[in-house]
This record gives C-alpha cells, structure tokens and sequence, in this order.
C-alpha cells in the first residue's frame, strides 16, 4: 500500500493551523507564584495541556489527564506500546517582539509565536501524523501512546510525576518531536562537581572577593574580583593582558581596593568552546601576583587548569567515545569570598560512555582542593544505535521524503527522547533551519511544519504496523 502523506497532510492543512493557533493563543510559561495543588506549574500549562487533550477528544481518542501535570491519549491496541513525547509549557516570552508573542502571526510563509517551534508546532504536526493514520484505517499492530508534559523547559517534573502516577506501564520505544531531523539519538551525560576551597588568604596580595556565572550551564560571559595589597603596575599589566587575550576590562579603585573585571563571551554549556570564559581569564591575570594560601590554589586551578581546557584535558578526565564523541567541560560559576568558610568552582561536564561521575570526581579531588562534591541533579549518557528497528526507521523515512541523507547525532542538550531506554527525539527542524527556539520572535516555516507532519504520518505508520 502506498499512501500519498503528502497529499493527506495537504487536505489537512487549515485544520492543522486551526488547532496549533488555539494552543499557541495560551501563554503556557511556567508561574510558580499562581502555582497550586491544581496547577503544579501555575495555570498557564494546564490550560494548553487541557486544550490538547480537548483535540483528542474531539477526534474520538480516549485521554488521561494526570493530575495537570501531563497527559495523554492511546490509539490502537497491541502489547507492544510507541510513545510518543512533548511538552505544552513554553519558556518566558521576553522582550524585542515584533508581533504579541501570543497572537500567532503568518508573515512570508513563517508563524511567529512562542512555542511555534518549541514545541506546539511539532507537537501538532506530529498529532496530524497520527490522524491521518487513525482517518485513513490504516491497519496497525502497536499501540500508541502520545504523551503532553507542562514542564519541560524546567526541571522535567511533569514526567516525574507522570511516570509514577499515570497507570500505565511504560512505552517499549518512543521518539520526541522536540529538536531536530535527521534524529538525535544520544544524549550525552550532564553532571556537575563542585570544587570547594577555604577563604584563607595570607599573601603579600590579597583576594578578598572572585565573582563569575550565572548558571552551570553556561559560559560566564565576565567575572570580577576585588584585590588589594602588593600589586605592581596593576593597571598596566592588566591592560598588556587584555590586549594580549583580546577580551575587555573594567578596572576601579574602592577603599584602597582593585575592583577588577574581565568581559569574555557567554555561550552555552554544553558547547564552551564557543564561548570566552571571563572567569578563567580573570584568575589567569590575576595567578601572576604574589597571592597564598587558598586564594593562591583557587586562582591557580580557574587560571591554569581551567583555563581554555573545555576537553578536560589538563583536568585529567578527557574522554572520547567513537559513537558520541568528547567529553566537554564548563568552569561556570565562581564563588570566592575571603570570609567565607566554602568557596566554589562549579564545574559541568557533558560525557559520553566510557567514564563516569565517580572517575571524574576521583580526578578532580588530586586538585589542590579541600573537596570535590557531584550535584544531586543530572542524568547518565543515552544513546540508541544505528542498528536498533526504532533509529533505523525513522532515518528510513526521513531520507524517502526528504531526498537527504540520514545520519545520527549526539548531542550535549537533552530532550524527553531519553525518558526511554530505547527513545529518541525526531524532528521537527530541518538541517540549515534558523533555530529561534527560547528567543524573540521564534517561528516555525509553515512548509516546514507540512513536512514535517508528512514525516511522522509514514515514520509512526511504519513504527507501528
Ligand atoms: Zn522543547
């Protein structure tokens, strides 16, 4: 049987827009201040994951709503299950719109709201995906589950939640339509160590303060320290290094005290290589003077073992898999106050198989260090390989309708792809897209959203036949 998905989506093609409008018109970001029993994530989230849920229900699928934290709905019977994985809640609008981020505008062919490509727009695309599947008769032997979150943006406790409260036993395979085409099918780990350091400080130079980071998992973009004592030629010095690094300063002088800050580039942390870490540059500069005790060994190891070393090489943890590459390493966030009992150097890695959490930590406490402690959050590496019936039919797919070559990708981020053992995320961007995701006037390309649809009308078709 050949089926023109194409065709079938085209017929489809006012509805579909019809139905993504109505979510897109809901502001779904998180509140944790009009957060309830009955909004775990503030109303906002609910009210979309209502709406999806009421597209199903109109259209003849039994749902489950779980307690607003997430939902779903089931089509066909079968032991064997495919689920299917997105989210409803979108991150904060922001500033620098052009149109109301929640009134979904078509301008030359591209829609522009909030979660037009994070994630209502493939979570549509790929519910006409399966309609058309359901309209058409098709004869299908799997069941399939497609499940809504309403807390994916931020800590993914909508599917904590979901898994223990939901009912059902969980799917055999999946995918999440919530990254990119062709697949991702790994997901590198994601943990942070802690790096701790006393505050003492007996040099003829003294660091009463180093600031620097936001968050772990990104870049610091410039970081500040407060000195005094035996400096020589200070500002001379520091403007031969920032000439010398090509990064910016700012330099002031408070109660016979240096306020010094060095401007690097902020960039993601799973990428830190793209980024210019002004904290390491910082300690770089200031490792030069006559400084002792722990302040000494802080600025040391952010200065000269941090210090451009996103490989983990001169930390000693370097580790590269053949499949999914590198271990990368972000210095993001820098605490040091000379009163205080525990400074911090917050270090995150993205890992691939072949080490782990406890060997990284075991290489870190060799360090000049008073500890070396592992966040409690984070997540192990997830990878599902080329040869598993899962990637190989959705690259199948792909490659027929697209005429491009399918390949796999691993990827420091992390999407609900990795909720199953065998899981990965699919779609909905296509290579050489303009990612607006998380940004002012993200959009979807409306064509793309067709495609895409077309895509995951054959890929479940063929998933579960
Ligand atoms: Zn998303």
């Amino acid at each position: 049987m050949t089926i023109d998905f194409k065709a079938e989506v085209e017929k489809r093609r006012e509805d579909l827009l019809a139905d993504l409008f109505s979510l897109l018109a809901i502001n779904s970001e998180r509140d944790d201040n009009l957060a309830d029993k009955e909004h775990p994530f503030g109303p906002g989230p609910v009210k979309a994951l209502h709406k999806f849920l009421e597209i199903a229900e109109r259209d003849g699928y039994p749902t489950k709503n779980v307690d607003n934290y997430a939902g779903h709905f089931e089509y066909g019977d079968g032991e064997e299950v495919l689920g299917i994985f997105a989210h409803m809640d979108v991150v904060p609008a922001g500033s620098g719109w052009d149109t109301d981020p929640y009134t979904p505008t078509i301008k030359d062919g591209k829609l522009y709201a909030r979660g037009s490509s994070d994630d209502k727009g493939p979570t549509v695309a790929c519910y006409y995906g399966l309609k058309i599947i359901k309209e058409l008769g098709l004869p299908i032997s799997k069941k399939v589950r497609f499940v809504v979150g309403t807390d994916e943006e931020s800590g993914w406790a909508d599917m904590d939640y979901y898994f223990e409260h939901s009912g059902v036993k969980e799917p055999d395979f999946g995918f999440s339509p919530d990254a990119e085409f062709p697949i991702i099918n790994g997901e590198k780990g994601n943990i942070t160590e802690y790096l701790h350091f006393a505050g003492e400080n007996s040099g003829a130079a003294r660091l009463h303060s180093f600031t620097g980071g936001l968050r772990e998992n990104m870049v610091p973009e410039s970081a500040t320290a407060l000195v005094s004592g035996l400096l020589p030629d200070f500002a001379d010095r520091l403007a031969a290094f920032a000439e010398e690094q090509k990064v910016t300063f700012e330099l002031a002088e408070e109660d016979g005290k240096f306020k010094v800050t060095i401007i690097g580039k902020s960039a993601h942390g799973a990428s830190p290589q793209s980024g210019v870490n002004g904290a390491t540059y910082l300690a770089r500069f200031l490792n030069q003077f006559d400084f002792a005790g722990s302040a000494k060994d802080y600025l040391a190891i952010a200065g000269e073992i941090l210090f451009e070393d996103h490989a983990g090489q001169a930390l000693g943890v370097a580790h590269t898999d053949e499949k999914m590459g590198a271990l990368s390493m972000n210095a993001g966030v820098f605490r040091f106050e000379e009163t205080a009992a525990d400074n911090t150097i917050a270090l995150n890695f993205r890992y691939p198989k072949g080490t782990t959490p406890e060997e990284i930590q075991a290489a870190l406490k060799k360090l000049a260090v008073v500890d070396v402690t592992l966040s409690e959050q984070g997540h192990t590496p997830h990878y599902v390989p080329m040869e598993d019936p899962l990637v190989a039919t959705l690259l199948d797919v792909y490659e027929r309708q697209t005429g491009l070559r399918g390949h796999e990708q691993v990827i420091g981020g992390g999407t609900f792809g990795r909720l199953l053992k065998r899981g990965v995320a699919y779609g909905a961007m296509f290579p050489g897209y303009t990612d607006t995701m998380h940004q002012a006037n993200e959009f979807a390309d409306v064509e793309d959203l067709m495609r895409a649809a077309a895509i995951y009308a054959e890929a479940i078709y063929e998933l579960v036949k």
